[in-house]
C-alpha cells in the first residue's frame, strides 16, 4: 500500500519536527501537541478525490466509459499541481500517492504549488489519434470545474505528452472564453506556450542530483578531509569516494538505465556525454528487454532509434536495424546488472523484497516516482547504498512547469539557457540543504531528511494560516 508507506513517512516527519524545539519555537507542551497533531490529520488526508468516467466511441463503433481521476492533495502552498497518466495500471489509490508526492516534491523545492495528480485507465498504445484526442477533450470537459491556471494544474506524465496537453488547452479555451487560458496546462508544445527544454527537463534534473553530489558536495567533503562519527554514513561517504575515484583515475562510472522514454534516455545521454565524470552505461532496459554490453552502449543511436521507434530494440533483427552492439536479456535484468549506478526511470515498484538482495548499484537514483518498495529501501540504506529519492533527484519537469506557467502569465517565452539555469539554481539550492543536513546531522535517511524537510515548510505554511488548532 504506497499511500499508507507514504503517509507513514510524512507522519514520521512531524514527530521529528515535534521533537526539535527549534522547529516553530513558540508552541509549547500541550498546545505544540495539539497543533502538530492537527498538521498530521491535515497532511495525512487529501482534500479532495475526483473520479468520473469518459464515454468513448472507438474506431471500430464500440462505445466505452473509462474511469478517470483528478486527485488534489493538499494546496497550502500554492495551486495545486501535477500530471495526468495515461496507462492500464492507474488506479485510485496510486494517483493519490503520486498527488501526495506532489505536493512534497513541490515544497521541497519551494515552488509555489501544491500537489494534484490525474488519471485515465487506458493503454494509450492502443487507441488511435482520433480516440486520445476524444478522451482529452472528455478529460478536461468532464473535470473543468476543478482545473484552470490559478486553481490546478496538470501536465504529462506517463503515457500523455505535449500533442495532448494542446488538445486538452484547446478545450479548456472553448469552456472559458475571454479567460486566461495559456497557463491551463503545462508541457504544452512552444508553439502553445511551452517551455523550451521542458521535455528533458527531468532526465536533466535526475542526472544533476547524481552528478552534482559526486562533483560538488563530495569533492568539497574530500578536499575538507571530513568523516562521519555515524559509521553507516561513514560507510556511504566512502562508497562514493570510490566512484569518485574511479572517475578520477581514468576508469569508468559504469552505469545502468531502466526505462528509455522522457527522463530515462535524457538521463542515459547526460551519463553518456558528461564531461565532469567518465561514465560507460553498460545496460538500459524498458518494458520488453534489457541491452548489455561491457564496453558501454551507443547511447545517442539508441535514442535516436526511440525516437523513430518508441522502444529500444528487443531482437538480433532490431539490433541490426539500430546498428547497435548488445547483449538481450530479459526485462528485469537491467535492476540486478553489476553496476556502481542505477538509475530507475520507468514505474513504481521495482525494487521490492523479491529482488533487493541481488541489487548491486553503490549508488541509486529515483527519476520514476516511488520505484523502491519500503522494505527494500530499507534494507538497501542499511547495506550502506546511497539513495537519491524522487523528489530530489526527478522535480526538473515541475521545475520548468512552473517557469512555464509563470511565462505564459507575461506571454514572454524564457530562452533554453534561462530555463536551464534557473531549473538548476532551484535544484542546487534544495541539494546543498538536503544533503548536507542529511549527512550533517541526525537524520536517518536521505528520504526523511527531504521528507522532514518538506512537511516542515508545509507545516509552518499551516500554522501561518491559521489552519492548525
Ligand atoms: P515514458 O512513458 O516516456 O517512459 C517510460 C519508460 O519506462 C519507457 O521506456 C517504458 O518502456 C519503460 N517501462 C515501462 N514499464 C516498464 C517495466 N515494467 N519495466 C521496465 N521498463 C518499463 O515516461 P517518462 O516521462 O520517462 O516517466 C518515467 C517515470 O518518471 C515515471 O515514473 C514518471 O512518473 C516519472 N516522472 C516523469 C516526469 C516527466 O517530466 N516526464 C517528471 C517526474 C517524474
Amino acid at each position: 500500500m504506497p499511500t499508507l508507506q507514504t503517509k507513514h513517512t510524512i507522519e514520521e516527519a512531524i514527530d521529528t519536527l515535534y521533537a526539535d524545539q527549534s522547529f516553530l519555537p513558540e508552541l509549547k507542551a500541550e498546545r505544540r501537541t495539539q497543533i502538530f497533531e492537527s498538521g498530521k490529520e491535515i497532511l495525512t488526508t487529501t482534500d479532495k478525490i475526483i473520479k468520473s468516467y469518459i464515454r468513448v466511441s472507438r474506431d471500430n463503433g464500440s462505445v466505452v466509459r473509462i474511469p478517470a481521476y483528478r486527485i488534489q492533495h493538499n494546496n497550502i502552498a500554492g495551486f495545486y499541481k501535477g500530471g495526468i497518466r495515461f496507462s492500464e495500471g492507474v488506479n485510485e489509490e496510486e494517483v493519490e500517492n503520486l498527488a501526495i508526492l506532489m505536493t512534497l516534491k513541490n515544497a521541497l523545492h519551494k515552488l509555489p504549488y501544491g500537489g494534484a495528480k490525474g488519471g485515465v485507465v487506458l493503454d494509450p498504445k492502443t487507441f488511435s489519434d482520433r480516440e486520445l484526442y476524444l478522451v482529452s477533450k472528455k478529460y478536461v470537459h468532464r473535470f473543468a470545474p476543478d482545473i484552470g491556471p490559478e486553481h490546478d494544474i496538470p501536465a504529462p506524465d506517463v503515457g500523455t505528452n505535449e500533442k495532448i496537453m494542446d488538445w486538452m488547452v484547446g478545450e479548456y479555451k472553448t469552456i472559458h472564453p475571454g479567460e486566461n487560458y495559456l497557463g491551463s496546462f503545462t508541457g504544452k508544445s512552444i508553439e502553445n506556450g511551452g517551455a523550451c527544454g521542458r521535455r528533458e527537463a527531468t532526465g536533466k534534473g535526475t542526472f544533476h542530483s547524481y552528478s552534482w553530489l559526486l562533483t560538488q558536495w563530495l569533492r568539497k567533503k574530500v578536499e575538507e578531509g571530513t568523516s562521519f562519527k555515524n559509521p553507516l554514513k561513514q560507510k556511504q561517504f566512502e562508497g562514493l569516494k570510490k566512484l569518485l575515484e574511479k572517475s578520477d583515475q581514468g576508469e569508468s562510472i559504469t552505469v545502468a538505465v531502466q526505462g528509455f522514454g522522457n527522463v530515462g534516455s535524457v538521463a542515459a545521454l547526460e551519463a553518456y556525454h558528461c564531461e565532469e565524470l567518465r561514465h560507460k552505461v553498460v545496460a538500459i532496459g524498458d518494458y520488453r528487454v534489457t541491452l548489455y554490453h561491457e564496453e558501454g552502449l551507443n547511447i545517442p543511436r539508441l535514442a535516436e532509434y526511440m525516437k523513430d521507434h518508441g522502444v529500444i530494440p528487443a531482437t538480433p533483427e532490431e539490433l541490426k536495424l539500430a546498428g547497435i552492439e548488445a547483449e538481450l536479456k530479459d526485462r528485469s535484468a537491467i535492476l540486478t546488472s553489476d553496476v556502481d549506478v542505477l538509475f530507475l526511470a520507468a514505474i513504481e515498484n521495482q525494487i521490492t523484497q523479491d529482488n533487493m538482495n541481488e541489487i548491486q548499484a553503490q549508488l541509486i537514483v529515483e527519476g520514476a516516482n516511488a520505484p523502491i518498495a519500503q522494505e527494500a529501501d530499507r534494507f538497501l540504506h542499511e547495506q550502506g547504498t546511497v539513495i537519491i529519492p524522487d523528489i530530489l533527484a526527478n522535480a526538473g519537469g515541475v521545475i520548468v512547469s512552473y517557469l512555464e506557467w509563470k511565462q505564459d502569465r507575461v506571454t514572454q517565452l524564457f530562452s533554453e539557457e534561462q530555463v536551464f539555469a534557473e531549473m538548476n539554481n532551484y535544484m542546487v539550492s534544495t541539494f546543498e540543504e538536503v544533503f548536507e543536513r542529511y549527512f550533517g546531522r541526525d537524520y536517518e535517511t536521505i528520504r526523511k531528511t527531504c521528507y522532514t524537510q518538506a512537511v516542515g515548510r508545509l507545516l509552518s505554511l499551516l500554522y501561518r494560516h491559521g489552519k492548525l488548532y
